[in-house]
Order: C-alpha cells, then structure tokens, then sequence
C-alpha cells in the first residue's frame, strides 16, 4: 500500500483521502488552517455535488441532521438584465450550507476513515524542500485556486434579512442573473444559505472573467454594487436588509484549455486543477468527484509514473467534455442576444427548461444541453 501525502483538505483532499484511506492507503492529510475553517463560498451545493458525497458516505438526510446551518433549494431561477427570466421548480433537491459547516462533514468523513491530519503550510511547488518526495511515494496537490491558475474573480458579501421580509420562494430559490453591468460572460447570484430560523443569510455576488474585467475598466467592487444597483430583485432584497457585510474579492480557476492535470508526478484536484465550471464557477461537484477519480488513478496503477497518466486519463474521460462543452457556450454568450434567446427558449419548451436548469445545477452535462438545442 502506498504512503500518500495529500495538500489541502477542502472537499476534493478530503475525498481524495477519503478514498485512498478506506482502500487501505496510509494517508496524511495537510492543510494551512485546522478545521473547523472557513472557505469563501457562493455556498451553493449542487445536485451534482449532492451525488458526489454520495461516494463519501454522506447523504440528503445526513446534512439535514448534521449541518446545523442549511436551506433546500427548490427552485432555479435564471434572469437576464430585469428583462425575461424564467424559475423552474426541481424535486431533485440541492442547499446552500456555509462551507464552515459542510467542509468540516467531509473533513470528519476523511478522518474517520483513516486519514492523519497535520497543520502544514506547503508553498508554492517546492515539494522537495518540505521534503515530501522523499517521505512519500504519491503527493496530491489540493491546495484549491491558490495552486491552480486564475482566469476568473468574484466578490461577495452576506446580507441579512429578516424572514417576514422575504416571499416564502426566496428562501428555497438559486438565482442566477446575467445582468449586462456586469460585461458579456458575468454573472450574478442570490442564494438563501440560513433559513431555519427568523434572521435570514443570503449569499450575494458576482462573477466576471479577468480579461473582460479589465475590458470593463472599474474597480471590482463597484461591479458588484453595479450589480445590487441595477437589478430589481437586489434593490428590493437590500431594502429590507437589516445587516449587509462589505463586499469582498476572491479569485477563480475556472476550467481552461488544455488542461494537465499532472504536474510531473504530482496530481493536482479540484480547483488545483481547474475543474471550476467556466459559467457558474461551481466547483465542489468536482472537487470531491476529482478526489474519487485520483483515487481510482492510485489504486489501478503499479508505478508513479502510470498513476500520474491514469489520473490525466481519467480527469479526460470525466471531466474534460463537460468542461469543455461549458467552455463553448461561454463563447457563445459573447453575443449577448443568446442569454435572453436562450431563457426564451426555456419558457416556450418545458424539456429545454428543465435541462438548462439541470445543467445549471450540475446534473445535466452541458454537452447534452447543446445537442438538445439542436433540435
Ligand atoms: C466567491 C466564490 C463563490 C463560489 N461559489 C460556489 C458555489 O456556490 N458552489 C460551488 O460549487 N462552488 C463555488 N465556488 C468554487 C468552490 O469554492 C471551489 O471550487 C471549491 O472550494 C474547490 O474545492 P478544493 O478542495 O479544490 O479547494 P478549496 O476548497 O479551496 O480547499 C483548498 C484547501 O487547501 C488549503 N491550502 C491552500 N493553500 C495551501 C498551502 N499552501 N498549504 C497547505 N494548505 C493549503 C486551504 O486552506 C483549503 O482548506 C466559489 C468560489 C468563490 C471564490
């Protein structure tokens, strides 16, 4: 059995040790921060990521019990600049839980099944001077979007909102808005993260690509309260507000081109990796399913150097058309006709609908969305 020294325990380390822990791999698990820690987060956990810590064990029933802060999300509303938008009801259920508390049921899961846990600072790619290729024979790097490269920012703040305030469908709505302030391909979004009692949690931001962002010339914070300023559905929920956080920035690594996931034998996961979506930047489903996927790559291989193939076969098997099929309507977002053609679609064909908000929430490949526009 292999010495495995995985860096960085946000979802995908914590699968990834997960994994290799309980097929008999003798695992160390590193982080900058101990746990319980907290992440920067929209918060969103989608359907698909609902799947993915299937695979660890953890299931719907698990968080309502164990995650003491969480909302279901019955509802995927999509909305283009106050003009045409379009809400379309799920039963497969996804939530929104602080990452404080959903990192900390999957950090629990990885030590559970065996997993040692060290607080360990690991930078940049100087894995010799921390010594770790001497000390083991396989490193995985989930180190999230510090080691992975940006491509994208968002900014985000907490609002809020006292229940009374709020339509009942708010508090079980994800709301995505591609709003023109916010430059060709950004997005913004509104989720209900702390329903269970009267003072509500939304989870606010946006999301733009660097090199439109510089196309864009402002300050990033002032694209968010661009954001808050022009779109309806903000203005109404911020004057009911009663405590609002200052907006703050963080970066990306959203999905890229040929991508290596592989960096001589090291194998990078999750955001590492940029496996982010390039429309959503929702990154935990993958994170975590990365984390199942590097284990497979570990358990099948005899040599380092066939672990490190296997992994990049695998993320291409996987990962790679779905990402790349995201990547493509990106592009095609490029002309701003295509949001609202595409929500016009949504509302006169319930199928197209259904799949776009699937998609959105992970569940449908984006590839399959195309094809499906094409008849
Ligand atoms: C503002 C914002 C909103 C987002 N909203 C959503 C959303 O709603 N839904 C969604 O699915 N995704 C969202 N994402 C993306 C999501 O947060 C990431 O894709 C996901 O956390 C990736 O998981 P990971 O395990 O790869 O990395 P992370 O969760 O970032 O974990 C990396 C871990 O590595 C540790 N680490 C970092 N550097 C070092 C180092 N040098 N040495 C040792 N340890 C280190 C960190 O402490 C951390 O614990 C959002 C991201 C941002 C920034």
């Amino acid at each position: 059995m292999a010495k495995v020294a995985i860096v960085g325990a946000g979802p995908a380390g914590c699968s990834a040790g997960y994994h290799l822990a309980k097929s008999g791999h003798d695992v160390t698990l590193m982080d900058k921060q101990g746990f319980p820690r907290d992440k920067v987060c929209g918060d969103g956990i989608s359907i698909e990521s609902i799947q993915a810590i299937s695979t660890m064990g953890i299931y719907p029933h698990d968080i309502q019990k164990l995650a003491s802060e969480y909302a279901p999300i019955h509802h995927f509303f999509l909305g283009v600049s106050n003009q045409i938008s379009h809400s379309e009801q799920t039963n497969l259920e996804a939530y929104c839980i602080p990452r404080a508390v959903f990192d900390q049921l999957l950090y629990e899961k990885a030590i559970d099944a065996g997993c040692r846990f060290l607080v360990q600072t690991v930078h940049k790619n100087n894995w010799h001077h921390h010594g770790l290729t001497d000390a083991f024979d396989t490193i995985i790097d989930a180190r999230g979007v510090s080691a992975g490269e940006v491509n994208a920012i968002a900014i985000r703040a907490y609002w809020t909102v006292q229940r009374q305030d709020l339509p009942e469908t708010a508090l079980l709505e994800a709301q995505i808005h591609f709003d023109r302030s916010l430059g060709v391909n950004g997005y913004g979004w509104i989720f209900p993260v702390s329903t269970q009692h009267d003072l509500i949690k939304l989870n606010v931001g946006v999301g733009v690509w660097l090199d439109e962002y510089q196309e864009l010339k402002i300050n990033v914070i002032q694209l968010f309260k661009q954001f808050v300023g022009s779109n309806k559905i903000a203005q109404q929920i911020l004057s009911k507000v009663v405590e609002q956080q200052s907006p703050k920035v963080f970066p990306l690594a959203t999905a890229k081109k040929g991508n290596r996931v592989t960096d001589g034998k090291i194998l990078k996961i999750g955001d590492a990796a940029n496996l982010t979506d390039p429309l959503t930047g929702e990154g935990i489903a993958n994170a975590i399913l990365s984390g199942f996927h590097v284990a497979q790559a570990v358990n099948m291989s005899r040599t380092p150097e066939a672990i490190a193939d296997n992994w990049q076969y695998l993320y291409e098997s996987h990962f790679e058309a779905d990402l790349r099929a995201g990547l493509r309507i990106k592009a095609f977002r490029k002309f701003s006709f295509m949001n609202y053609l595409l929500i016009w679609l949504m509302k006169q064909n319930p199928r197209i609908a259904r799949q776009v908000s699937h998609a959105v929430a992970g569940v449908v490949p984006y590839n399959e969305v195309l094809a499906s526009l094409k008849y």
